[in-house]
């Protein structure tokens, strides 16, 4: 699993111990020192979670999660905060920040990608490599494969990521501008009827065992992935 992480942190040595040990389990690491910069950041792509300092110069790490939590754009990402001491950590507990985890610094490196890992793997299942299966349906991310019944199914890169997003986020309508974001990336300029076209695509994919049919239009608003056909 490789993942663009955003860690906002002022301490130089924090910040290049945690670009190290995220860098070495291949995920991407940007760096904001403060919670303006990472606004900033967050004005271009978006990343898949956010390492969150609670001490920063400036506005609180504390303030900056609630804020991502206001903002309809930013409210999804995956926030653990690092936070200094264990009354600091007390406080997130009886506070509702939004943040998904903390941990507590000092921390083992092992112990911040484990909760990395259990933080992706809830709020951002596609992002794992847990094989998901519905219906006979199964994908599996670590061989890149899909079966359907068994049967082996041919699917292209932007096919694969699509029904990846889907069955990991399933009986849930999403509009072609919704699927752009989270299946082509933020900020990237496609038209919306790029979607329809990967939708039949992958349609035609999974034509020969029937599976086609988990995968509903629905009118006027998007589609929908569905364990239970109509
Ligand atoms: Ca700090």
């Amino acid at each position: 699993m490789s993942a663009t992480i955003l860690v906002v942190e002022d301490e130089p040595g924090i910040q290049e111990v945690l670009k190290f040990n995220l860098g070495q389990h291949g995920h991407d690491v940007r760096i904001a020192p403060d919670a303006e910069e990472a606004m900033n950041q967050l004005r271009g792509s978006l990343p898949d979670l956010i390492l969150l300092d609670w001490m920063l110069p400036g506005l609180p790490g504390i303030d900056l999660a609630r804020r991502i939590r206001a903002d309809n754009r930013l409210k999804d990402i995956p926030i653990i905060m690092l936070t200094a001491r264990s009354e600091e950590r007390d406080k997130i507990q009886g506070l509702d920040t939004g943040a998904d985890d903390y941990i507590t610094k000092p921390f083992s490196p092992r112990e911040l990608m484990a909760r990395i890992k259990a933080v992706l793997r809830r709020r951002a299942p596609q992002m794992t490599e847990d094989a998901v299966e519905i219906q006979g349906l199964r994908l599996d991310p670590l061989s890149h494969r899909v079966f359907g019944n068994q049967q082996a199914l041919d699917l292209g890169p932007t096919e694969f990521r699509l029904l990846h997003f889907l069955m990991t986020h399933t009986e849930r309508v999403y509009s072609r501008s919704q699927l752009l974001d989270q299946v082509w990336g933020d900020h990237v300029f496609v038209e919306e009827r790029t979607v329809d076209v990967h939708i039949r695509r992958l349609r035609s994919a999974l034509e020969p065992t029937a599976h086609d049919r988990l995968i509903q239009t629905v009118r006027g608003s998007g589609y929908r992935f569905s364990a239970t056909p109509a």
